[in-house]
């Protein structure tokens, strides 16, 4: 190993370096993207586990660059956060989606309840519920269909703040769930004292439900757990029959996932509500 060890120092160097070129480059084009229109939506269903019907959608964000081409969160909402930035791209995406349910509705489609990712800089940005407030009233979308996502870490890096901003949120009438939920160390104590609805179980315990028996009874423990206090929950990262089978089992309620769905662009999710319109 020591021999390469020159030739791994190189590599390891023109990697950070390029890694380094790469972020500059994004944050010099992050601060126009907003401006230039360049941030899509898309929205996968969540369906429901009783009859299968898709009874809302999240929003998730990607990014079409110029030259890169559609760039994914998981490439530039941290540096966005970092920068700042994830404020006014937070409110794009927030009115974007309740922008796409109205219109859904126009349409015809009925009630699609959309749910929105919240970032830490949003979680402490001191007039969010404001900035939701008038997202609501400018695009008239009635506040239960708006559902907003928050990480379990983020609340439980700070549990006092959380416990007062989620009352103020709930004060608008909007729906609250936690995400990435088993992955933050959540005290039972602290979840009695949040106002929220919906509990979303994490990917990386799903993944696993059917051949992982420590996966298995952490997910059909969230489930009950969840039930005790009214809460209802939904399964991320559902991606086989069988996962599908073991969760309806256990009476979990909602799921998500690319056995349904991938992430797709709002007129691929209407097709996905006319059938449910024609059920
Ligand atoms: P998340 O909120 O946990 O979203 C779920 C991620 O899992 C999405 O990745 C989704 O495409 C992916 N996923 C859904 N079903 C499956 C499945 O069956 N299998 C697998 N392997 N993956 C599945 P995506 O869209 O790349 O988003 C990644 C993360 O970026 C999100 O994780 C969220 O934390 C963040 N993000 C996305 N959109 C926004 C946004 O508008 N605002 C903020 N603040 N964060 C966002
Ligand atoms: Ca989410
Ligand atoms: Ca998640
Ligand atoms: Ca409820």
């Amino acid at each position: 190993a020591k021999e390469t060890g020159r030739n791994n120092f190189q590599f390891y160097t023109s990697s950070m370096n390029e890694r380094a070129m790469e972020r500059l480059r994004l944050e010099g084009d992050l601060r126009n993207a907003v401006e230039r229109g360049e941030f899509v939506l898309h929205y996968q269903p969540q369906v429901s586990v009783d009859n299968n019907q898709v009874v809302g959608v999240e929003a998730l964000i990607r990014w079409q660059h110029p030259t890169l081409g559609l760039v994914s969160p998981a490439r530039f909402i941290q540096i966005a956060e970092e920068m700042g930035l994830i404020v006014p791209i937070g409110a794009w995406v927030m009115r974007t989606a309740c922008r796409q349910s109205m219109a859904w509705q126009r349409e015809g489609y009925g009630e699609v309840r959309v749910a929105v990712n919240l970032s830490a800089r949003q979680f402490y940005q001191q007039d969010l519920a404001t900035t939701i407030f008038d997202i609501l009233q400018e695009t008239g979308l009635p506040p239960h269909l708006l559902e907003l996502e928050l990480t379990e870490s983020m609340m439980m890096a700070d549990v006092e703040h959380a416990a007062l901003l989620l009352r103020k949120l709930k004060t608008l009438g909007v729906q609250l769930s936690i995400d990435d939920f088993g992955t933050g160390y959540s005290s039972l104590a602290y979840l009695k004292r949040f106002p929220i609805d919906l509990l979303k179980i994490d990917q990386s315990f799903v993944r696993d439900i059917t051949v992982d028996p420590d996966d298995a009874a952490i997910v059909t423990s969230i489930i009950s757990l969840a039930h005790s206090l009214r809460l209802d929950v939904i399964a991320e990262g559902v991606e086989t029959e069988a996962q599908l089978a073991y969760l309806r089992r256990h009476g979990c309620d909602y799921m998500q996932g690319y056995y349904f769905s991938r992430p797709v662009p709002a007129p691929e999710v209407a097709h996905m509500l006319t059938q449910r319109k024609e059920r």
